[in-house]
């Protein structure tokens, strides 16, 4: 596909190695292609960097921030078969404009949330975002509120519940983190929950290893980002 919009060589080398990762650790867990979506999470970048990926094959894109992104937004243009994921905390009094923005919102982790997403009254994704460590700084349900959580998404006319996601504490070595993507692949079992989003640019072949069907991506595609 021939896009108008100049795809760096950087970012194409980039994508090139996100792949021939994602395909190798496919490859090693017997799974296809199909059975992962690389979300290409585009906070602190600007919009051109969201319309470049999209014109380089890039659909489903995550953003952290529902303020920021409402500010990209209008520079996006018409991206047909874009996705936008919500990947941040989301406090209940901006649920409106989260709802009005994104495509799924990977972060509900309160019945209240849920049903204030659900009285915007369109229809919309959610995942359930879990907490499995004590990190102070780390949202997310305690797993013993999922039970509740899917009962309440599930008396939700407009919501659909597409998974579980959660953020473990960060660490280099992708080995560490595996335990909480075990876990999270474990609850989603037990509950009979499908999608499972986990993983980031050092940890994602791990994430794909122990069944992720959503990974996060950012600076393995965009380079690091500048604190701002
Ligand atoms: C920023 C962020 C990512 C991407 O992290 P990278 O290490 O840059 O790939 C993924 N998930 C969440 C929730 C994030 O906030």
């Amino acid at each position: 596909m021939c896009g108008h919009y100049r795809i760096s060589f950087v970012f194409r080398e980039r994508l090139d190695a996100v792949e021939t990762r994602i395909s190798k650790a496919l490859a090693r867990s017997g799974r296809k292609r199909d059975d992962v979506t690389l979300i290409a999470v585009t906070k602190v970048f600007p919009a051109s960097v969201i319309v470049e990926a999209y014109e380089a094959g890039l659909r489903t894109f995550g953003e952290n921030y529902v303020q920021e992104f409402e500010g990209k937004h209008p520079l996006l243009g018409q991206l047909p078969g874009a996705s936008f994921h919500l990947i941040g905390h989301l406090q209940s009094n901006k649920s409106r404009k989260a709802a009005e923005l994104f495509q799924t919102i990977q972060t509900v982790d309160s019945a209240k949330l849920a049903k204030r997403l659900n009285e915007v009254g369109a229809p919309l994704d959610v995942m359930i975002e879990v907490k499995l460590s004590d990190e102070e700084s780390k949202h997310g349900i305690d797993p013993s509120g999922i039970a509740g959580l899917i009962e309440a998404i599930r008396e939700c006319s407009n919501l659909t519940l597409r998974g579980l996601m959660t953020i473990p504490p960060w660490n280099e070595d992708g080995e560490i983190t595996r335990p909480y993507f075990a876990k999270l692949r474990e609850l989603a079992s037990a509950h009979r929950v499908h999608g499972l989003s986990m993983g980031m640019s050092n940890d994602f072949e791990v994430a794909i290893e122990e069944g992720a069907t959503h990974i996060r991506v950012g600076t393995a595609l965009f380079g690091s980002r500048k604190k701002v």
